[in-house]
């Protein structure tokens, strides 16, 4: 008998964008619905609305997974080896978080498996620092995955990378389309929802659907805006309010 019907939005690398993540909220209402959320981590860091953000998650079903910022902000990792912008919004944030968002943060796994796929900020090698964009890297997460397909974020660069001979191979995730789930392994990055890096300045998302199965994904606009003036009030960096203009 086949099971019931699932429709899971994944959502990664948020950053405390809470006009991004209602957008993309709005928009997977308007393509289909889901059941519940899987979240890849960094949900704070970078912008203006880190508790904000994490209340609307909390809404949903949700299974989340840190991120290296979700863990500093938290102080269960040091951030001292960000960069100088990154620091500065992630000690910003840590103060705007109060006790229980912290405890949220700092409870959540690195990995989690909901069959059949397996969630995780960076790689299974190194879940929360390691950016998964070459094939040797992806080969290592193959070798540790034990479900067919995983999920990862931290690059905020969308793609979906394939188990193939001799070397896995890195695809685009076709905006607007859908992945079939049934050519063997592969490795899936959604993008960014809050701070996409691909020079698309659009939000990014995917919705996994158990008919097909199928990933689905999307781009929307948001506010951006809005977001910036947020930040410029609250004093963040300059440079993390302007390149989300640009999408890097
Ligand atoms: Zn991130």
């Amino acid at each position: 008998m086949p099971g019931e019907r699932l429709r899971a939005l994944i959502l990664s690398d948020i950053h405390s964008n809470l006009e991004a993540l209602a957008a993309v909220i709005g928009d997977a209402r308007q393509r289909g619905g889901f059941d519940c959320v899987w979240c890849l981590g960094d949900m704070v860091g970078y912008g203006p609305d880190p508790s904000e953000c994490l209340r609307l998650l909390r809404e949903f079903d949700l299974v989340a997974v840190a991120g290296n910022h979700d863990y500093a902000a938290a102080g269960v990792i040091d951030a001292s080896d960000f960069n100088g912008a990154a620091y500065a919004a992630i000690r910003w944030t840590g103060e705007q978080l109060d006790g229980d968002d912290k405890h949220f943060l700092t409870e959540l796994p690195v990995v989690s498996v909901e069959p059949p796929f397996t969630l995780v900020h960076g790689s299974l090698r190194a879940p929360i620092v390691e950016y998964l964009l070459h094939p040797s890297q992806a080969l290592a997460t193959f070798g540790l995955m034990t479900t067919p397909y995983c999920l990862v974020g931290h690059s905020h660069q969308p793609f979906v990378c394939r188990d193939m001979a001799p070397m896995p191979m890195f695809l685009p995730l076709p905006e607007g389309g859908s992945v079939e789930l049934d050519n063997g392994r592969c490795i899936i990055n959604p993008g960014s929802v809050g701070q996409p890096r691909d020079r698309d300045s659009r939000a990014s998302y995917a919705i996994f659907d158990s008919d097909g199965p199928a990933i689905e994904h999307y781009r929307v606009e948001y506010d951006i805006a809005l977001t910036q003036s947020k930040m410029r009030r609250a004093g963040l960096p300059e440079y993390l309010i302007n390149r989300l203009d640009y999408g890097v």
